[in-house]
């Protein structure tokens, strides 16, 4: 995704946790620091961010056919993959409606091979996890909007907690992974899904435009005190992009944010092969061979599947954003 459809996706994702009654004390804490979503949604993918959390690998957790040891493991079948999305995801129902994909395509293992412990669901948990102690370890004003008061942080001087506005930074950054993992193309090992190629520098620049401009990072960056103009900016965005939210913000199946994830990515890779099938684009084709949204424009029904698929990752982008921040939130609150 590029810069501004992260900060879009961030700042919409307050919107939602703002209208939510459980999310609310986490929204009053964030709120003041809704502008850092220009820079905290970014951060992940500019140059110094890359020897920590931005390390490119990452960014992606591309998933191809998998010949191998206990290939079975790597099986996700449509009925199963729904059932782990739950019924909010847009892309499920995305998914649920596709007859392109036969039962012979649902039965294949599939599977990403990143780096050890570079990929997105690994790193959007890990943040995750970062983003509960920092909570924990707060100063004052986050620690009294808390629901369960924690010893830890009275044991540490003011000086070591943690600020509302990092928290905010730590959020947003987050969000950047828990987007990427929305966008097929990130999902997708074949030559036709990479960056050198047309169809994903091209769908990115496609949902760009539908976000328009008022999400440039100056121009967020340069609202300090106007968290309010931003929130409608982007809410504004939802008829353009053909979306609607519901409420409340459902969690994460189970609530474990690594395996919901994964999950996420498997839909992802799926997406991209409604988009771009494998029978005109196999997983050992030809680099050279492109897709361009001007190739899809031209076949009525590519178009119909690439629009509809658009919509639903918008959608889907902003609601795993919330239903994260909203599982970190209510972690504090746990009873075990
Ligand atoms: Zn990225």
């Amino acid at each position: 995704m590029k810069q501004a459809t992260h900060a879009w996706i961030a700042v919409r994702a307050m919107g939602l946790i703002e209208e939510d009654a459980e999310t609310a004390g986490l929204f009053a804490i964030l709120r003041p620091h809704t502008r850092n979503a220009a820079l905290g949604a970014w951060m992940p993918d500019l140059a110094d961010s890359k020897l920590g959390s931005g390390d490119l690998d990452n960014h992606v957790f591309k998933m191809q056919p998998f010949a191998g040891d206990v290939e079975e493991r790597f099986i996700t079948d449509k009925k199963a993959l729904l059932k782990a999305l739950g019924p909010a995801r847009a892309v499920a129902k995305f998914i649920a409606d596709d007859a392109t994909l036969d039962a012979g395509w649902w039965a294949t293992p599939y599977k990403a091979e990143p780096q050890p412990c570079q990929d997105i669901p690994t790193r959007a948990n890990a943040i995750a996890t970062t983003l509960t102690d920092q909570l924990i370890l707060g100063e004052r004003p986050v620690t009294n909007r808390i629901p369960r008061k924690f010893a830890l942080s009275s044991m540490i001087s003011p000086d070591e907690r943690t600020r509302a506005e990092q928290l905010a930074l730590f959020f947003f950054m987050q969000s950047h992974f828990v987007a990427d993992a929305c966008m097929p193309c990130h999902c997708d090992k074949r030559a036709i899904s990479s960056y050198a190629g047309k169809l994903h520098p091209q769908w990115e620049g496609f949902i760009e435009k539908i976000v328009g401009p008022e999400f440039d990072g100056d121009r967020v960056e340069r609202c300090h005190d106007r968290p309010r103009e931003l929130l409608d900016a982007a809410r504004a965005v939802d008829s353009r992009a053909g979306i609607t939210f519901a409420l409340p913000i459902p969690e994460p199946k189970g609530g474990d944010l690594w395996k919901d994830a994964v999950a996420v990515c498997r839909a992802s890779f799926a997406v991209a092969n409604i988009v771009a099938p494998p029978v005109q684009f196999p997983y050992d084709g030809d680099k050279s061979r492109a897709l361009s949204v001007k190739d899809l424009k031209a076949d009525a029904a590519a178009w119909g599947r690439f629009e509809k698929a658009t919509a639903a990752i918008m959608h889907d982008a902003v609601l795993n954003v919330a239903m994260y921040w909203k599982r970190i939130w209510k972690r504090l609150d746990r009873k075990d």
